[in-house]
């Protein structure tokens, strides 16, 4: 198999057929749903929206006939990750232990875009508790890659990476809080969004790891990402860490200088790294220079600390965050219990899947007496020295380049027995998160093994997103991907 094209690729294409006529918005649907079905054995959704989306999008053909206005995101037909809830639609993680919860609100970055009528058409498959790197970990099974259905799409968000790479939607929103929407996205041959920490409010997202979580986009461009984040982003009152700063209209920001651009030194041969990724690199960075960019490689002394610090604080926030998956509240309760303390013993022993306990029993233990100084507070103090070596760099640079990914997509079950080895598989995403910085994975050409599709990644300074969403925008149109 190969990479599906899109019959849509962006937002402003789908807008300009249905204002001249020529686009139904309840076909659009209709083609996303025939799509669906299609592409069933590559187990993407958890669960469609069928009926709700059609019916919404007659509700749009009607109001255009009738000349009424539409909302910015009438044509936006969007995914959503099973970690975003919906009101009165089914949230579980990707969980037994969710199973049968139906959400009480919806999700304040999803409210805004159905407000500006953009039509969810299902809820998709991802790791349990977003917790992975390969979407094996879900109680709904594998995700599959669509370039190759025996390789896995990436993680967490791997069920929203497949939803806009087999083309059953425009937009899927996924949760990054360790990359889990730019890796998959990279795999996938898809853009894959992470917004600065606090951008974008996490109201109605299930969390994992609170002080890493956002929710992220991916997308055939960077144009329709800029869109969807112009409607999303912006303070909330339901989330204190959302930031009160000004938002701006990211799709019409423009980059028309030379960039300056930081690469790490290291990577360049860095151990574990597959050798095709590294040339696709160093023809990435020869580009960039070529275009007129300023590349220099820095020094980054951090970078083997990175995979401690992320894995120590996310897990100690997750034992945290998932005390409240007791029983008592929410759905999934044992049967056959005899007391209190052997509901809470036995609900999660059987509603958790092994990757949550092996985090909830890590990040317990790191918190612990006796071990919090040496695990936890030591791991807040690197990353506070992580934030502030980036930082440091970002006064100098526009950007900081990082492949998304040292490998290509792997087999579906190659690295099941070896959870190490999938965190080790994560060091270029997470630092963007431990920092709080934004950062987008872009598709940046095929790996000759395969026809699997590699990407490159960008981050910034907090709050520069309308710059790296330009840039991202002129790299596309520099002939990217390849
Ligand atoms: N792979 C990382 C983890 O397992 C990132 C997950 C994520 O961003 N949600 O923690």
């Amino acid at each position: 198999m190969s990479q599906t094209k899109p019959a849509w690729q962006s937002l402003a294409d789908i807008r300009t057929e249905a204002e001249a006529g020529r686009l139904r918005y309840e076909a659009l649907v209709a083609h996303y749903l025939e799509r669906i079905t299609a592409s069933k054995e590559l187990n993407i959704y958890i669960e469609v929206f069928e009926a709700e989306a059609l019916a919404q999008a007659r509700a749009l053909d009607a109001r255009r006939q009738e000349g009424l206005p539409l909302g910015r995101l009438a044509g936006m037909v969007v995914s959503i990750k099973d970690v975003i809830c919906y009101k009165d639609h089914g949230v579980t993680a990707g969980s037994r232990i969710l199973s049968g919860f139906r959400s009480l609100f919806t999700a304040t970055a999803l409210e805004r875009l159905l407000e500006e009528d953009a039509i969810v058409i299902g809820r998709t498959n991802c790791d349990e508790f977003a917790m992975g790197s390969a979407n094996e970990h879900s109680v709904y099974g594998p995700t599959r890659n669509a370039v190759d259905p025996t390789r896995v799409p990436g993680g967490s968000s791997g069920g929203a990476a497949v939803s806009v790479q087999a083309d059953t939607c425009l937009l899927a929103l996924g949760s990054d809080t360790g990359g889990s929407v730019r890796q998959p996205a990279a795999f996938c041959g898809v853009y894959g969004y992470k917004p600065t920490y606090g951008r974008i409010s996490r109201h109605g997202l299930l969390a994992y790891g609170s002080s890493f979580d956002q929710i992220g986009l991916l997308a055939h461009s960077a144009d329709d990402i800029a869109v969807a984040l112009s409607v999303m982003a912006g303070p909330d009152a339901y989330d204190s860490t959302s930031s009160r700063r000004p938002t701006e209209a990211y799709e019409l920001a423009s980059w028309d200088k030379p960039a300056r651009i930081a690469y790490f030194s290291d990577i360049l041969d860095m151990p574990g790294m597959d050798d095709a990724i590294l040339d696709k690199t160093r023809a990435f960075l020869a580009d960039c220079e070529a275009a007129g960019h300023v590349v220099e490689a820095v020094s980054f002394s951090l970078l083997d600390y990175v995979i401690p610090a992320y894995y120590v604080m996310t897990t100690a926030e997750a034992s945290s965050n998932l005390a409240r998956y007791d029983g008592v509240r929410y759905g999934y309760r044992s049967q056959g219990v005899r007391n209190l303390d052997e509901t809470y013993k036995k609900t999660r022993t059987e509603g958790f899947g092994t990757e949550v306990k092996r985090r909830i029993l890590l990040g317990s233990f790191v918190l612990s007496s006796g071990y919090y100084d040496a695990y936890y507070g030591k791991a807040q103090k690197v990353r506070r020295l992580i934030r502030e070596q980036l930082l440091a760099i970002l006064e100098t640079y526009d950007f900081i380049f990082l492949p998304a990914s040292p490998t290509a997509p792997w087999k579906i079950g190659q690295k099941a027995d070896d959870p190490v080895a999938s965190y080790l598989a994560d060091i270029f995403t997470v630092l963007a998160n431990l920092a709080g910085l934004p950062a987008i994975a872009i598709p940046h050409s095929q790996l000759s093994e395969g026809q699997l599709p590699m990407g490159i990644q960008l981050m910034a300074a907090p709050f520069r997103e309308a710059d790296l969403l330009a840039f991202s925008r002129l790299l596309c149109q520099q002939g990217l991907p390849k």
